[in-house]
């Protein structure tokens, strides 16, 4: 549950300022859709029940202070610390998405009985999935179900992205996964990607080739699962994904709340779920459930 403090006398608009500049309440990761092709992803800061769309503050001040509370993303419940992007530790040690097999797909222990949450798993994990291959900071191979699609990229900070196999299950994707990082990274450099140092990929190129050199592994697979268990994406083209940033930094400097409970700096971009300052970036997916006012400064 969203906790939300009401704006207080203190907290009125400066003149000059439009109220909507500021907000206080619990982040959220941040919401980054894709409008229309060609144009720079739109970026809208979660703070309670309060969204604010960050591309209008690009140039401006802005400042993002913690209160010193952070509460649970799951239950609400107030916590000292945060575990797995925003719970609490009983949501983070017993909640099947906090789950080890989440990150690790392959680990699935479904069928050993033991998944923390049978029917949550089976309405999550045995759906189908899509691995692709996106270009970050080089390229990089990743799985994703079906419906969060191109919110993944996004949230990575990807420049392109192309999906290339349909897998049945979350864990038969993780084999396939686990066959192209033989060859392929699933990691992002993300201080290359923030720095924007990333140059185009021939994704399409980069497909063709590991497909025919993985083909004995993904067949050993479809021998196991079921021939129509893996299967080739419809040719698509890639996606190509812009972001708004007016200018990117040099050097990088990471900000975190427990450190420094005030940020402040002008915003000079905005990538994956960073938000990048002429002082410092700062990952705002890290700090879900961190109470925080935020506010800009006059355009
Ligand atoms: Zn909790």
């Amino acid at each position: 549950m969203d906790q939300l403090i009401p704006l207080t006398a203190g907290d009125e608009s400066l003149p000059g300022e439009d109220r909507q500049d500021r907000a206080r309440g619990q982040l959220r990761k941040l919401d980054i859709r894709l409008p229309v092709a060609g144009r720079p992803a739109e970026y809208t800061l979660r703070a309670g029940d309060q969204r604010m769309g960050l591309n209008a503050w690009l140039g401006r001040r802005v400042e993002l202070r913690h209160t010193g509370e952070i509460h649970c993303i799951e239950c609400g419940r107030a916590t000292r610390k945060s575990f797995g992007q925003g719970h609490c530790y009983p949501c983070f040690s017993s909640l099947a998405h906090c789950d080890l097999c989440m990150m690790r797909p392959e680990t699935c222990h479904y069928f050993q009985g033991t998944c923390r949450d049978p029917a949550w798993g089976e309405r999550h994990c045995f759906r189908p999935h899509t691995v692709y291959l996106a270009n970050a900071s080089g390229l990089k191979v990743g799985i994703t179900r079906g419906t969060n699609m191109p919110t993944r990229w996004l949230d990575q900070g990807a420049i392109q992205a192309l999906p290339i196999l349909d897998v049945e299950t979350r864990q038969q994707s993780g084999f396939v996964e686990t066959l192209f990082k033989a060859q392929v990274s699933d990691r992002t450099n993300w201080r290359a990607m923030l720095k924007g140092e990333v140059d185009p990929l021939d994704l399409v190129a980069e497909r063709d080739r590991l497909l025919a050199s993985l083909e004995p592994g993904l067949a050993e697979l479809r021998r196991r699962f079921g021939h129509d268990a893996i299967q080739a994406v419809d040719d698509v083209a890639p996606l190509s994904i812009a972001y708004p940033v007016l200018e990117w930094p040099r050097k990088i400097v990471s900000f975190n709340f427990d450190k420094t409970p005030r940020i402040e700096g002008t915003l000079m971009g905005l990538k994956g779920q960073y938000l990048i300052l002429d002082t410092g970036v700062v990952n705002l997916r890290k700090f879900a459930g961190y109470q925080v006012a935020v506010s800009a400064g006059a355009a």
